[in-house]
């Protein structure tokens, strides 16, 4: 007989790719198809190093600036969007760009180009140095007295901002942030600007939302949560936030040769999640690790059935 602990593991539903990541990636393969390597990609096209690892292998070269792609090759920008200086940058260099954005972050472009094309003064609640946020924050490419844009963070960002609270004053948000922190946010934007205008539907993605709903019920009846994610994965970060946040220990991982199995001691109930850029064999790798040290009772757990599609775009 094992001697081995045993351990229930639960596999949350829905974890893994989203709609937006798969096809930033379909995006790259195709393009490696069309064009033969080396395909450009600006930024990482998504926040996961094994795929980006994958990609690399295939014949993508990931940069951050657009001055180190030779001129006349294709450029792919990333799943998170770009600034307006940057296809401009593309443009003057010759580049053949490929938009690889999520349809959900060029949602929020066109929303912050709508509202500034109204003379409103808008506040983006986002991570300050995320790429998605500076693509955002890059649709204004100039402030002035009757159109303007903030970044807040916090809601003692919110209480220092200079806004006139008679202008017209309107919100947006980063996708992939957590949903309860994003609402107290807006609460307080709410409270200091009483007529400010905001999206019609939350801009925190389906993806990111279903998600943090799954953690949000394991951490009730689970003693250790792990998020299969890169760590500049802000969705999968956010993950282990909130079972951080209601008391449950939780824990980042997307290199499993990382894994301490100390984490498993006096566990008895594990919840498995990945984040929107983690792919399957991350998850199904760390069951394989798990199983090094304990004996496992895995339980597939039941959830939204995720039917989203993004149409992939001609080129
Ligand atoms: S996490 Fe949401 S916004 Fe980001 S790529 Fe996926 S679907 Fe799009």
């Amino acid at each position: 007989m094992s001697n081995k602990n045993i351990i229930n593991v639960s596999l949350a539903n829905p974890r893994g790719f989203c709609a937006g990541v798969d096809r930033a990636i379909q995006i790259v393969r195709l393009a490696l198809k069309k064009f033969g390597p080396p395909i450009y990609v600006r930024h990482e096209v998504v926040h996961n190093k094994y795929v980006i690892d994958e990609l690399k292998n295939e014949g993508a070269v990931f940069v951050e600036e657009i001055e180190e792609i030779p001129r006349g090759s294709h450029v792919i920008f990333s799943a998170h969007g770009v600034s307006k200086l940057i296809k401009k940058k593309a443009k003057k260099y010759n580049l053949i760009p490929i938009d690889a954005t999520c349809p959900l972050v060029t949602k929020v472009h066109t929303e912050v180009n709508q509202m500034y094309d109204k003379d409103y003064h808008i506040v983006l609640i986002g991570h300050a140095g995320h790429p998605e946020v500076e693509g955002t924050m890059g649709q204004i490419e100039q402030n002035s007295p009757n159109a303007s844009m903030h970044l807040v963070q916090t809601i003692d960002d919110v209480n220092k901002l200079n806004i006139s609270a008679d202008k017209k004053i309107s919100y947006v948000s980063q996708t992939t942030l957590s949903f309860d922190d994003t609402k107290n946010i807006i609460d307080s934007l709410k409270v200091k600007f009483p007529n400010i205008m905001g999206p019609k539907t939350s801009d925190i993605c389906y993806a990111t939302q279903n998600r943090q709903d799954v953690i949000k019920k394991l951490v009730l009846d689970h003693d250790l949560i792990i998020v299969v994610g890169s760590p500049n994965s802000s969705n999968s970060n956010r993950l282990v936030d909130i079972a951080l946040q209601k008391g449950v220990d939780a824990f980042l991982i997307d290199d499993m040769k990382k894994f301490n199995p100390d984490c498993l001691k006096n566990k008895k109930k594990i919840g498995i999640s990945a984040g929107a850029s983690a792919p399957e064999i991350l998850v199904q790798n760390l069951i394989k690790k798990i199983k090094e040290h304990s004996e496992v009772k895995l339980i597939e757990l039941d959830g939204v059935k995720e039917k989203v599609i993004f149409k992939l775009p001609r080129f």
